[in-house]
């Protein structure tokens, strides 16, 4: 098993100056390579570069089951239905029924309680074959292994799209925004979850950093290929012909014990009522849009510098 890395310009704007925020080896089965992340010095958007190529991140998600977030969250499955209800809610709000695509859902829990919702028809679409039979144990979604781009689901069909923890993940995150934005009905939903790199910077980096035992761990670059913040998700979704709705702070994954989960709850009310109040958010970016009637078509990555 060899390791394969490549250096890539900016996804939102196509520019190739950048500075470098990070960087750290990583090894797997012998092979080591060293990965960078850096913040595009035109639209700002924080991106890892050098990073694996598409066909060695696989691997990692294959192989590395000690050191990737999909390991410890996705594949274990041994995380509270709860934190998807308040998303749930909201996007009952805005669109009761129809059809909803989970893209990415890993090994369903979202799937499980949207199917347990009872509000939508569901579907998943995996590339991970574990993870997706899992998905199929777990829901009464029709679930593809496949990428979205070869999975066989109609243009123009679906009421709902949610990404979530997956936009990061991605090698090319605007394309695959072009082929949700064709998914969607008109004014159809987008739903998101990623992590907040300004929120990591500030664990990082802030007063308490004295109690983190590693710098920069939750970056992940063998697996994250993106680090938004508020602004760069939103002109990446804006960029793609997509209007934000509303932005929150994400519902914890609720793993460690009771006192653990309980002390996240606590953590996320704060939290929010400080986004809600100042502006600051500290905490993982959920974020509601839906396709904008005002783009005709997706424009990334111009004008480049
Ligand atoms: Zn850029």
């Amino acid at each position: 098993m060899q390791l394969q890395t490549e250096g890539v310009p900016c996804n939102l704007c196509g520019a190739s100056s950048y500075q470098k925020v990070s960087s750290e080896t990583y090894e797997l089965n012998g092979s080591r390579v060293s990965l960078g992340v850096v913040r595009c010095n035109h639209c700002k958007l924080v991106y890892t570069n050098p990073r694996l190529t598409q066909d060695s991140t696989f691997l990692v998600y294959e192989h590395d089951t000690a050191h990737t977030i999909s390991s410890n969250y996705c594949w274990a499955g041994d995380h509270s239905q709860a934190r998807f209800v308040p998303l749930i809610r909201r996007l009952h709000k805005l669109s009761p029924t129809g059809k909803l695509l989970d893209v990415g859902c890993g090994s369903g829990d979202f799937l499980r309680a949207a199917s347990q919702s009872g509000n939508w028809d569901s579907v998943g679409v995996e590339p991970i074959e574990n993870a997706a039979e899992s998905a199929r144990s777990v829901s009464d979604a029709e679930v593809h292994t496949s990428v979205l781009e070869k999975a066989p689901i109609s243009p123009n069909s679906m009421d709902i799209v949610t990404m979530l923890g997956v936009l990061e993940h991605l090698h090319d995150p605007a394309d695959t925004l072009s082929t949700v934005r064709q998914l969607l009905k008109p004014s159809g939903l987008l739903a998101i979850y990623v992590p907040n790199f300004n929120y990591l910077r500030v664990k990082d980096t802030g007063p308490l950093c004295f109690l983190r035992r590693r710098r920069w761990s939750d970056l992940h670059p063998q697996e994250h290929q993106f680090h938004f913040t508020v602004n760069t998700l939103h002109a990446l979704l804006q960029k793609g012909g997509f209007e934000v709705l509303r932005t929150d702070v994400g519902q914890p994954f609720a793993v460690g014990n009771a006192v653990v989960r309980n002390l996240k709850r606590g953590f996320h009310v704060g939290v929010q009522a400080l986004w809600r109040q100042t502006g600051v958010h500290l905490g993982g970016l959920e974020v509601i849009a839906r396709v904008s009637d005002c783009v005709a078509s997706p424009s990334y990555r111009t004008p480049a510098a």
